[in-house]
């Protein structure tokens, strides 16, 4: 991952490695030089090249959007209701969730799995949405430029590090470094205190139960003094102490019981990643087995629907869907899945029929919108599912999916000004303006457009240019 950005600071990195030993103690500098708009753009950057090249990003937009769910709720109890937050997953089994620069938050799919509630889930959130609220990592950059690039780029190289499974070969340099370097850049006792505390608050007044938090901090701690050589990456990055989980269990046995059920999404989300994993055969034997000993779990018999379809028994899956949707509570989860299996049979016609149906029912859930388009590209309605992703794209201009499916609509309809403006915008989105300009200017030769948007592709084609150039100049 992050090969370009990663090289030049890599070798930031290292080019000052005494001034590493001495970070700014937590208090003594403040976050002034490294304003939030600075500190977003950074992190936009990164979480840039996390989405097109790192091979352990989660391009699951279902999940994704869950865990969105659940982070922006969380967000908007927190401290700073008006910081910016997006949420990603990562593939990893380590149990690890991080906060890079301007409120992006990495959640892994170790993580994920390991949550034995939604409020344990929601409690590791919490915490990170705190050292981001409280600004911890423009604290740790602090005043000087020098040394705030050198913590950037051990933020950047300590990310990388964690990735237990990375192939990249930069990973493999890095690895020996990160070591060295993360133990200078872990958060401060103080920050991590502060982290608890206020993550603690968020949780509670978002509705959570608060004794999430010291339950799930004590079993990740327990694991990881059993795998002493191998301690859950959380641990190393968040240090956790016997103190930590005692202040947090203090805290919360002062604040008033609840008994908060899972959402029935955090149950389909799980199940997802497990019947995604490994071989189809082994997905579908251990979710067979999941639902013989639990038959009334839909969470269950919805990740053996999805591990069915993966092994291309689309009978059998869709006779667990159908199940479902006559004993389980109406999902967008198993509607979705419905119409996937309906389009692996190719019949693009009934998913169409699943799928606008299921949109009216379930308006939040952006992950029909994609399903929908894919549905009736495949039904030969490429019309259709492009006027359904405009209709979308007022509301999510900034949606790079949509922008995506829209360009494949046009092509379909043979519109290829249409189609290369369109994916003009999904590179403007990736920070690859030069690809967006490229694509603008086909754009404009295949001219199949009318007045109006050979208009708009020039207007736009000026304005890249001009960020383009505003870009370089910044760099130089
Ligand atoms: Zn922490």
């Amino acid at each position: 991952m992050m090969r370009r950005s990663l090289a030049l600071l890599l070798s930031l990195a290292l080019a000052f490695p005494a001034r590493a030993a001495g970070l700014p103690d937590l208090g003594d500098v403040g976050a002034a030089d490294f304003s939030p708009a600075t500190e977003r753009r950074i992190g936009e950057q990164i979480i840039q090249e996390i989405r097109t090249k790192d091979a352990s990003y989660l391009d699951d937009p279902e999940i994704e959007e869950y865990v969105n769910r659940l982070g922006h709720k969380l967000a908007a109890s927190s401290q700073n209701p008006q910081q910016d937050f997006d949420f990603f997953v990562v593939k990893d089994s380590t149990l690890n969730a991080f906060a890079l620069p301007g409120g992006y938050i990495g959640v892994h799919t170790g993580l994920l799995l390991a949550a034995q509630s939604e409020s344990e889930l929601a409690s590791v959130l919490g915490h990170e949405i705190a050292h981001v609220t409280q600004r911890h990592i423009a604290q740790l950059v602090g005043k000087q430029s020098q040394s705030g690039m050198l913590m950037l780029a051990s933020l950047l190289v300590a990310v990388l590090a964690a990735k237990s499974n990375s192939q990249v070969s930069e990973a493999a340099i890095a690895a020996g470094q990160a070591g060295a370097l993360q133990s200078q850049l872990g958060y401060t006792r103080d920050f991590e205190r502060e982290a608890d505390r206020v993550g603690l608050q968020t949780l509670e007044s978002a509705g959570y139960d608060v004794r999430g938090m010291p339950s799930f901090f004590e079993r990740l701690q327990r694991n990881g003094r059993l795998y002493e050589n191998n301690a859950p990456a959380y641990l190393r990055t968040h240090p956790l102490t016997t103190e930590r989980i005692a202040d947090m269990e203090n805290r919360a046995t002062s604040m008033p019981y609840r008994q908060v059920p899972d959402s029935a999404d955090f149950g389909y989300v799980r199940a997802k990643l497990r019947a995604q994993s490994g071989v189809p055969t082994d997905a579908v034997r251990e979710l067979n087995s999941l639902v013989e000993q639990v038959p009334n779990d839909a969470a269950a018999r919805y990740g053996l629907a999805r591990a069915l379809m993966r092994a291309g028994r689309l009978d059998e899956a869709g006779a667990e869907v159908e199940r479902l949707r006559k004993t389980a509570e109406p999902s967008a989860f198993v509607e979705a899945l419905a119409a996937e299996i309906a389009m692996a049979r190719k019949d693009g016609a009934r998913a169409v029929k699943v799928l606008e149906a299921a949109r009216a029912r379930f308006p939040a859930y952006s992950y029909l919108d994609y399903t929908l388009a894919d549905a009736r590209i495949l039904a030969g309605r490429p019309a259709d599912a492009a006027a359904g992703v405009k209709q979308a794209l007022q509301n999510r201009g900034e949606d790079q999916r949509l922008w995506a499916l829209l360009s494949r609509a046009n092509a379909d309809l043979g519109k290829r000004t249409a189609q290369h403006r369109a994916q003009a915008e999904v590179y403007a989105l990736r920070g690859a303006l030069p690809a967006a300009i490229e694509q603008l200017e086909i754009a404009r030769k295949a001219a199949d457009g009318d007045f109006y948007e050979l208009s708009a592709v020039d207007a736009r084609l000026r304005e890249l240019k001009a960020r383009w150039l505003e870009e370089r100049r910044e760099r130089q």
